[in-house]
């Protein structure tokens, strides 16, 4: 029998030093080498040798024993199924050849935590007979295989960065997607697993009066009614705290924290979804989905994917739920708009092929009766207003209400040494430390008002990023700075326009807004607590970068206010979004949801997915208890409001 990992809030067993893949440190051998070869002598000295041989080890990618070992394991978790999550894309392009019949009864867009919640739990109750999908726009993504040099991660940027084409997809398949607007510029995660692939995975609940905000529907007022779904959220995702309290980031942090305040809640450890267990470094371990996964090593990659397989990305629990139930998964497949028909919606889509730099795109269309947009935030907001027409109408308030969770990246320079916040990847780290992305959490309150409230948490620099972060912070080994990053309440009052053919952000004011100018204030005073220097890096511009983007299909009890209701049904404003006007009855497109970040409809101040998560959670539950569905479904076997 495999071992079977426990869900939910564990202690931690800790053994870091021991490690079954011992093996040579890859740079402390190259910086020898390259010192032998020489024989330069001041080289040698002033170790300047040492420092070019790492810059040029950074920059090579190659294999390692923990990225065979990754890939390995994630194939061998999915034997059953070729090795892989996906199927093969020409069993869509057979079922799309009929275009007139129904051929799926749920098609779910995306495949981030809206996405695969919602499928994972449609599928755990959908009749064996109902054929259903998942259609993702971005590649899936092995253990691995993910981008860990600055090529590499350039050529994984989805988006042209400058020239009058800036902003455009160049790289449809890469998995970062970045959105470049006007004021705000969003970094999401393109690809089967969505933001899951390279977040940093910190699990946080926001404090419940976001709830009580007179934009949210009257249900969610009360933080409580979400509640059963976090604990669902956080068990499927097996949150744990990070074990690691002496990282010298997490130090570091500590002690800068402490000349700011000693209220116990001020800094807080956070719990993050990855297998810290160490009892298993090297026992072959389980998780309660079938998936082989291995201990963290610390190395502080997790923004460009993990490629030791320790990070609990939805394709290590809830997308693995989906297809061990039956779920076709396609990848490659964007999803352009969707019609409706007599009783089903046809789903229009483009299924993207990238060879030798070249890329072809190819049509299809598939029907169904139940269709899930779970394309993140503005995405979704996109598809639907691309699909509006007479028979589709939605309210005037899709595509607003767009908030960056306050966001905002800062960094602290000149600090004495030390910090080592430079992640190396699935390779040797030379006995040092980074530790996940993501590990402390500084909570700066306003008693009086809680949109004042700021989050300040530390961050690594991924080892793709680490020659140019650290040419820009002139800190070669990434060693005496610290990042901040920031996330608060903003107003939520960007928008979706169509520009040059394509969906951008718009939010006049933004960049001047009084936030942005507390964000600094707030950074200015942690950078003097740590003793360093607050640095802006204004070498992409002066934007803002937010990487937890949210609504654009807001929930709300109005259908002026809102595009969706609080069970993610889409209004129908054919007549303004009533049944009838007289018995205030709303109207909403049978068997059309949207469960993903784009229904949030304010700001909340802490990292999303727990959130998103539960939502999409409660969203899934209704669904399959809607008795307009019940044709499809068995019986129920989850309760919760
Ligand atoms: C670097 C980084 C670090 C982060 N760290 C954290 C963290 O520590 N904690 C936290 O809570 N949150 C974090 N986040 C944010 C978190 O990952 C997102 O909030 C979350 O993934 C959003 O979930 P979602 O379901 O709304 O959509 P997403 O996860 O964005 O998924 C949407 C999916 O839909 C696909 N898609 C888009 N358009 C189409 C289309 N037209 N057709 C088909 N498919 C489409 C996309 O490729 C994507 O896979 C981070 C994000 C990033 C980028
Ligand atoms: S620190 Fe490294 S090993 Fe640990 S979860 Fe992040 S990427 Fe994976």
């Amino acid at each position: 029998m495999p071992r079977q990992h426990s869900t939910g809030e564990k202690p931690n067993t800790v053994n870091p030093g021991k490690t079954s893949l011992n093996r040579r440190g890859v740079l402390k051998s190259a910086v020898a080498v390259g010192a032998a070869l020489t024989g330069n002598q001041s080289l040698h000295a002033d170790g300047r040798l040492g420092k070019l041989v790492k810059i040029g080890q950074r920059a090579r990618s190659g294999q390692s024993a923990l990225k065979q070992r990754a890939a390995s394991d994630y194939a061998r978790s999915l034997q059953a199924y070729g090795g892989r999550l996906a199927n093969p894309i020409r069993d869509l392009f057979r079922t799309s050849q009929n275009p007139d019949s129904v051929h799926f009864s749920v098609v779910v867009i995306g495949s981030g935590y809206g996405a695969s919640i919602a499928a994972a739990r449609i599928s755990q109750r959908l009749g064996d007979q109902y054929r259903m999908c998942i259609l993702e726009r971005g590649k899936e993504w092995v253990p691995g295989t993910f981008p860990d040099t600055f090529s590499a991660v350039s050529a994984n940027a989805s988006n042209v960065f400058a020239g009058p084409t800036k902003g455009q997809r160049a790289r449809p398949l890469g998995v970062f997607n970045l959105m470049m607007n006007d004021e705000v510029n969003i970094l999401s995660g393109n690809g089967l697993g969505g933001g899951s692939l390279i977040n940093a995975s910190i699990a946080l609940r926001p404090n419940s009066k976001v709830f009580q905000q007179q934009r949210w529907p009257a249900a969610l007022n009360n933080a409580e009614v979400l509640h059963p779904y976090y604990d669902r959220v956080a068990s499927a995702l097996s949150l744990s705290r990070t074990p690691f309290d002496q990282t010298p980031k997490v130090r570091i942090r500590r002690q800068a924290a402490e000349q700011i305040s000693r209220q116990p809640d001020f800094f807080d450890r956070s719990n993050i979804s990855v297998m810290y267990d160490y009892r298993y470094l090297d026992e072959e371990f389980r998780n309660s989905f079938g998936m082989i996964q291995r201990p963290c090593t610390l190395c502080g990659d997790c923004t460009n994917g993990c490629n030791v397989g320790a990070k609990n990305t939805l394709a290590m629990n809830y997308l693995p739920v989906a297809k061990h139930n039956g779920t076709e998964i396609y990848t490659q497949v964007e999803v352009n708009s969707i019609e409706k028909c007599a009783g089903y919606y046809r789903v229009h889509m483009t299924h993207i092929e990238e060879r030798n730099g070249q890329v072809s795109r190819t049509p299809l269309q598939v029907n169904s009766e139940l269709v899930v947009v779970g394309a993140g935030s503005p995405a979704s907001a996109a598809i639907l207003l691309d699909s509006q027409d007479e028979k589709l109408q939605f309210s005037p308030s899709l595509g607003r209400h767009w908030s960056g969770n306050g966001d905002a990246i800062g960094f602290v320079t000149g600090l004495p040494g030390g910090n080592n916040i430079g992640g190396f990847g699935a390779f040797q780290g030379q006995g040092k430390q980074v530790g996940p992305t993501v590990q402390t959490s500084l909570n700066f309150c306003d008693d009086e008002d809680f949109r004042k409230h700021l989050l300040i948490q530390d961050s690594s620099i991924p080892r793709g990023a680490k020659n140019l972060f650290s040419a820009l912070l002139r800190d070669p080994e990434l060693d005496h700075s610290m990042v901040m990053l920031g996330m608060g309440h903003d107003e939520s009052a960007g928008r979706l326009v169509k520009k040059m053919g394509r969906w951008q952000i718009k939010w006049e004011g933004l960049k001047s807004s009084a936030y942005r100018q507390r964000v600094f204030r707030h950074f200015e005073k942690l950078a003097k607590a740590h003793g360093g220097r607050y640095k802006r890096l204004k070498a992409f511009g002066d934007n803002l970068v937010t990487v937890h983007p949210l609504g654009g299909c807001g929930m709300s009890d109005e259908p002026t206010e809102g595009a969706v209701n609080h069970l993610g049904q889409v209004f129908d404003y054919q007549q303004g979004g009533y049944l009838d006007a007289g018995t205030g009855e709303l109207a909403v497109h049978r068997g059309l949801y949207v469960s993903d970040g784009s229904v949030i409809p304010t700001a909340l101040g802490v990292n999303p997915y727990m959130t998103i998560g539960a939502i999409s959670e409660r969203i899934a539950n209704h669904i399959v208890n809607n008795p307009e569905h019940s044709h499809l479904f068995s019986d129920s076997s989850f309760s919760g409001s």
